[in-house]
């Protein structure tokens, strides 16, 4: 697609971005694209073009996700380091005879003439795919994305007709959950906008109500290994079947927090996670039991009853049981949720913070949890043991935990080459589909056994 000859029309005028000095105030200074009147006028310029020419021209609108939340954790001048960051990896991916413009704090409207539908979208991926890679400010690694809307002008259509038309399809893209690409046309038509994504949500949530009512959810459990081969713990993780078929927890997850459908799957897992904790030490091989917990759950006064109950009823040790708290729960601790994990940690409950490191935490607020394990997202693993500055932040973020007197758990452990990086940083214990992937609890029960025996 970069390779594509660009044909301009003979009697193209001059653009905005070739006769612009860089001091232009017209030039945005942090990432020195057009600014959006600019780019508004470039726009004009160009759909004037490829009226008269009828060469297509695409136009392709990004808008990055939970920007808010990189301001308030860094600061605007953070903010502004990451808008130039990601202004360099799409000025990388997209060929130099676009023009681009930032068009608000966090947008960005690319202008690419003689593009067709499938090229734009392509091109669109590979936009996603280099904005998502992780992203260093200052010692912290943030893994951004975008949803972004693409749309080609038709021929005759104004400037503002085909903006708008971006514009919604990025729309469109962020209420499906952002990190994902609609090309206009294919969102739901307008007046019946949603009712397709709708529908879908629809059928998980009615899969979930079926699931929750009929036995089809299940947990299934991976182990979590000390650095000298013990279980420390293992981590339930919930399953949901709709027709026989397993439904992706990327997909149902979301809808379930979204519906509110999360607090009573949270409770039937904190129930059954709690119950196999109960088994496992009947059956001999008592085993620490992290249950993941969601932030609607702790936000409800109802959630230490629900702890209490589900402890009492599968009558196990407290200490048996681990919760795992998101990391952008540490964003906003309200006094319902600091409460909720205190009498937690009175119980004798331990606190986890999973997928530490990514989510725009402000280290501040850990201070403040009374946790008792850190678990290290796998986006830093993924890249050891090559990206040694990934390494210097692994190490960096484990002495912290441990200076905090938490667990530091490194999640997503593929290779041994990865696990003796993780040795060498000075984690206590690793997760990954190099020890076990998620298993049933039969499945779990053997595997622990045959350990066991060796
Ligand atoms: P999580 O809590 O971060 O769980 C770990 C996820 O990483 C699991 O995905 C697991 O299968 C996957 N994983 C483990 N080792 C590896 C590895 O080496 N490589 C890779 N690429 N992946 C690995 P899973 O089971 O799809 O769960 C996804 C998420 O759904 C969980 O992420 C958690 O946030 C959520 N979830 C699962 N069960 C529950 C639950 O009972 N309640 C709530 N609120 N959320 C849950
Ligand atoms: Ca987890
Ligand atoms: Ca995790």
């Amino acid at each position: 697609m970069i390779d594509h000859p660009y044909r301009p029309p003979p009697e193209r005028p001059q653009r905005y971005f070739d006769t612009m000095p860089v001091a232009d105030p017209l030039l945005d200074p942090i990432t020195g694209f057009l600014n959006r009147k600019a780019g508004l006028r470039a726009a004009a310029i160009l759909v004037a073009e490829s009226n008269t020419s009828h060469i297509p021209l695409g136009t392709i609108w990004v808008d990055i996700d939970r920007f808010r939340q990189v301001n308030e954790s860094f600061g605007h001048r953070g903010g502004d380091r990451v808008i130039a960051l990601i202004a360099e990896r799409i000025r990388a991916v997209v060929r130099l005879q676009c023009e681009y413009s930032r068009t608000g704090s966090d947008e960005f409207v690319l202008l690419v003439p003689a593009i067709d539908h499938a090229e734009a979208e392509q091109l669109a991926r590979r936009l996603l795919v280099e904005i998502e890679r992780p992203l260093r400010i200052d010692t912290i690694l943030i893994r951004p994305s975008a949803s972004i809307g693409v749309a080609i002008n038709q021929i005759g259509e104004n400037p503002i007709a085909l903006l708008e038309r971006a514009d919604r399809a990025m729309v469109e893209a962020k209420r499906q959950g952002g990190n994902r690409l609609v090309m206009s046309g294919d969102e739901p038509l307008t007046g019946r906008l949603g009712v397709q994504l709708a529908r879908e949500e629809l059928a998980i949530e009615s899969a979930l109500h079926a699931a929750l009512e009929s036995g089809g959810l299940r947990l299934d459990f991976q182990p979590i290994l000390g650095l000298d081969g013990r279980v420390e713990a293992v981590e339930a993780l919930m399953r949901c079947y709709a027709n026989g078929q397993q439904v992706d927890p990327a997909r149902f997850i979301p809808v379930a927090e979204k519906t509110g459908l999360i607090v009573r799957l949270g409770e039937w897992s904190l129930l059954q996670g709690t119950r196999c904790a109960a088994r496992l030490c009947r059956q001999g091989t008592p085993t620490k039991l992290a249950i993941n917990v969601s932030r609607a759950q702790l936000l409800s006064p109802r959630f230490i009853q629900a702890l209490h109950g589900a402890l009492i009823c599968a009558d196990v040790p407290p200490a048996l049981i681990e919760l795992e708290l998101t990391e952008s729960l540490i964003m906003d601790l309200s006094e319902t949720v600091q409460a909720n994990l205190r009498t937690a940690r009175e119980v004798g409950v331990g606190l986890a913070i999973d997928d530490f490191g990514t989510g725009y935490s402000c280290l501040s607020n850990l201070k403040d949890l009374p946790a008792t394990k850190l678990k290290l997202d796998r986006a830093f693993v993924g890249v050891l043991p090559d990206d040694r500055r990934s390494f210097a932040i692994v190490k960096g973020m484990t002495r912290l935990g441990q200076e905090l007197g938490m667990i530091v758990v490194a999640e997503g452990v593929e290779t041994d080459t990865q696990l003796a990086a993780l040795a060498e940083a000075g984690v206590d214990a690793s997760q990954g589909f190099l020890h076990a992937r998620p298993m049933t609890e039969d499945a779990l029960l053997a595997w622990m056994k045959q350990r066991e025996q060796k």
